[in-house]
């Protein structure tokens, strides 16, 4: 996609200094450091003043973030993707060439992603879209993990590229081939075992993009008739947490925080971030994106929406025939997949 309702989201507030968290939480210091000081001095105890000082070394500062080597704190080491893979992917997906609904080279790829899942549990949830451009056939491609937890963790990523661009050189190495490509990545880490965890489904969704004018009618119509069909089936009530990788592989990388999604979700996944040393590619603009989340998140799915919606300055690079293999980076989608991967392990611990 996508259509961001405040163009620019509401980007990080500059705060008077008096008024920002960190200058008040020092005033706050200070004052407790006085009051310790003045009650030492009312006494006159050595004990009083040793508190005082302990009071201080408390409120230093917390320790610099682990470093992306780091284990979490159980011990584990931190989940890795094989981002030269994951990249290679993207390559390969994204020199099919337009892969709009309805095309051949869309028919291309749906062979490409269902041959690197053989022996998986693969589904589909095909069905025909009646659109202002006419009848398409849209397939949605699903392959489950199970896991011995009941639940399921979803992470949905759209494999289409955009019908209106069908003419103008649009390939979508980003927008179309970075999140099928990091889902492929994904189904090595999930495939084997039994997962100690949630069962986790990964859905490459299709006829994301709009036809002519995204709208509600014309937009997100894969997601919009699984969202149906899994509220028609009971499988909404077993979803945890619901992930969409979307336009995840600019070289600069900045997560939007999109208010369009679940809190705690959010937060969560800024935390895995953390672990990984991260933090800085996330959250740094926020603002409502319209994806393919939205279906589920007004079913009351838990939903986040992990895009980076600043595709070049000003996002000038998205929706054009420049989203291509040499604006991405192999390192960012290391980022989002390994951060990924710690928030599916992290919803396996609530
Ligand atoms: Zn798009």
């Amino acid at each position: 996609m996508k259509l961001r309702t405040n163009k620019r989201g509401t980007s990080r507030t500059f705060l008077w200094p008096p008024l920002h968290p960190l200058w008040l939480r020092i005033c706050l210091l200070a004052l407790t450091i006085a009051l310790a000081n003045s009650f030492a001095c009312t006494n006159g105890t050595a004990a009083d003043a040793t508190n005082a000082s302990a009071a201080t070394k408390s409120e230093t500062p917390a320790a610099p973030p682990a470093p992306p080597e780091a284990t979490v704190p159980n011990g584990d080491p931190l989940p890795q993707i094989d981002a030269k893979r994951a990249f290679q992917y993207t390559r390969e997906v994204t020199a099919f060439g337009p892969r709009y609904i309805g095309s051949e080279n869309h028919k291309k790829l749906e062979n490409y992603i269902t041959s690197h899942l053989k022996g998986d549990q693969v589904e589909d949830d095909a069905f025909t879209a009646d659109t202002v451009e006419g009848k398409f056939p849209v397939r949605n491609i699903l392959a489950k993990y199970p896991g011995t937890k009941d639940g399921i963790i979803v992470i949905l990523g759209h494999y289409d590229t955009n019908y209106p661009l069908r003419n103008t050189g649009f390939v979508g190495a980003n927008d179309g081939g970075t999140s099928t490509a990091v889902l492929l990545e994904y189904a090595h880490h999930l495939r084997g075992k039994k997962r100690d965890g949630y069962s986790v489904w990964l859905v490459w969704t299709d006829g994301e993009e709009a036809v002519k004018t995204w709208s509600a009618a014309d937009s997100l119509y894969g997601t919009r008739h699984l969202a149906e069909k899994w509220d028609k089936d009971g499988t909404l009530k077993k979803i945890k947490a619901l992930m969409v990788m979307d336009m995840i592989g600019d070289a600069d990388l900045n997560i939007d925080r999109n208010t369009y999604g679940t809190p705690w979700l959010m937060d969560l996944i800024y935390s895995a971030a953390e672990i990984g040393g991260y933090q800085s590619h996330f959250y740094a603009r926020e603002g409502g994106i319209e994806d393919d989340h939205l279906p589920f998140l007004k079913l009351g799915v838990p939903c986040a929406d992990v895009i980076d919606l600043d595709y070049g300055y000003n996002n000038v690079f998205h929706h054009t025939p420049q989203d291509t293999m040499d604006k991405l980076s192999p390192k960012s989608l290391e980022i989002v997949g390994n951060t990924t991967l710690e928030t599916i392990r992290l919803l396996d611990r609530r």
